[in-house]
């Protein structure tokens, strides 16, 4: 077969949610919100299918939606996108930041890569020849170490690809960080894929730090963002990159070639939808509940915690309880306990075993409850 991606695995993000299945088991491995989507966004996309808007749209998406994106994102980062060249709509953020590394990365060209990392990061970059530079996260709190990236870059680094808020830590990206990180690529070439998923789902009243929020990182970056994590509708796959107009050129090309533009009616539901601003503002609020209603239910058992500053993941420390690696005990607590996360070994360098799993808490309380109450028998 002469396999391009010999080394890449089942997603374990299939694989727990499998086994979840065969086993009955409480899912909070896959990312996915437990919730219903509004019904008032579903009537719009229904309403758009009656009104006939059931053809392709735009390729690079209907100027209604990326108006109220350009909007969305002046308001929230004071930086102006032009509508027509700086905005794509995708296929979620996957196909965003696949066209983003697939547009620019050669053969040869070396990509920093921060560990644990989401896991498509990878093997696109390898898939188009290029040479992914891993880089760990330090400590409990998951930090970069910007001495350590710049001794990483190379005449062959042609981009750095960021995660804030961070997925599986919870990690965010301070200011200081982006301040760090803006210096360290000025007078350079390299390109700025920054993943921005979880931007409205962050806590403690922190900010979230929007590459497009930095002049001279904006000039450089590709902001890739998902419809899907904020508004409950994973499987909509609905997503966009913002980019400047250089970049956004190439992008859409790869764009055009992978699936020349997305899903219409629900194009025209989302730019309606994003005209109230609260759908998307209320959600720190939202989650930061659900966290620290989870936190609490787990205070008193074994397994340890340093709280998610964002995304919907909690990441457990379960060192006291056994030295098992996280792969197996993953496994073992959904076979025998009936509850599936996800071993954070498998997003790290080496598959280094940090005896850590990551719980997604985007669920209902009753769930949420369930889950501590298996978690408060274990060890
Ligand atoms: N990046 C990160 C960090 C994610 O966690 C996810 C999805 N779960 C994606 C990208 C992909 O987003 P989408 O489902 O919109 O393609
Ligand atoms: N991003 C989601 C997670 O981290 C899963 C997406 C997928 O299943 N590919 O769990």
């Amino acid at each position: 077969i002469n396999s391009k991606l010999p080394n890449t695995p089942e997603s374990i993000f299939s694989k727990m949610s499998g086994m979840a299945s065969q086993y009955q088991a409480i899912n909070m491995s896959q990312g996915f919100p437990g919730f219903k989507s509004d019904d008032y966004l579903k009537e719009l996309v229904f309403k758009a299918m009656k009104d006939g808007y059931n053809q392709y749209a735009p390729l690079a998406g209907i100027p209604e939606l990326r108006e109220e994106i350009i909007n969305k994102i002046e308001n929230l980062h004071g930086k102006k996108y032009h509508v027509d060249s700086e905005i794509t709509v995708t296929s979620g953020a996957s196909q965003a930041i696949y066209c983003g590394i697939s547009a620019f990365v050669h053969p040869g060209d070396e990509v920093i890569i921060f560990k644990p990392a989401y896991d498509i990061y990878e093997p696109i970059v390898k898939s188009n020849g290029g040479i992914p530079v891993p880089i760990q996260l330090k400590g409990k709190e998951y930090q970069v170490d910007w001495e350590e990236v710049e001794t990483k870059i190379s005449d062959k680094t042609r981009m750095i690809v960021i995660n804030s808020p961070h997925n599986p830590s919870g990690s965010i990206l301070s200011r200081e960080d982006m301040l760090r990180l803006e210096k360290l690529l000025k007078n350079t070439n390299i390109i700025l894929l920054s993943d921005e998923v979880y931007e409205h789902i962050i806590f403690d009243d922190r900010k979230h730090q929007s590459a497009s929020a930095f002049k001279d990182l904006a000039e450089r970056a590709i902001v890739c963002a998902s419809f899907g994590k904020t508004f409950h509708n994973t499987g909509w796959k609905m997503g966009y990159c913002v980019a400047p107009e250089v970049l956004m050129k190439e992008i859409r090309k790869i764009h055009e070639i992978t699936v020349f533009c997305v899903n219409h009616p629900m194009q025209r539901a989302f730019a309606e939808y994003l005209k109230n601003p609260e759908t998307y503002l209320s959600l720190p609020n939202f989650y930061q509940q659900k966290r620290d209603y989870f936190l609490d239910l787990i205070k008193d058992t074994k397994f340890k915690t340093v709280p998610s500053a964002g995304t919907y993941f909690q990441l457990v420390d379960y060192s006291e309880i056994t030295s098992e690696s996280d792969i197996l005990f993953a496994a073992k607590m959904v076979k025998e306990y009936r509850l599936a996360s996800i071993p954070v070994s498998v997003f790290n360098i080496d598959q280094q075993d940090h005896k850590q799993l990551r719980f997604c808490f985007a669920k209902e309380n009753e769930t949420l409850e369930k889950a501590a109450e298996i978690l408060s028998k274990i060890g």
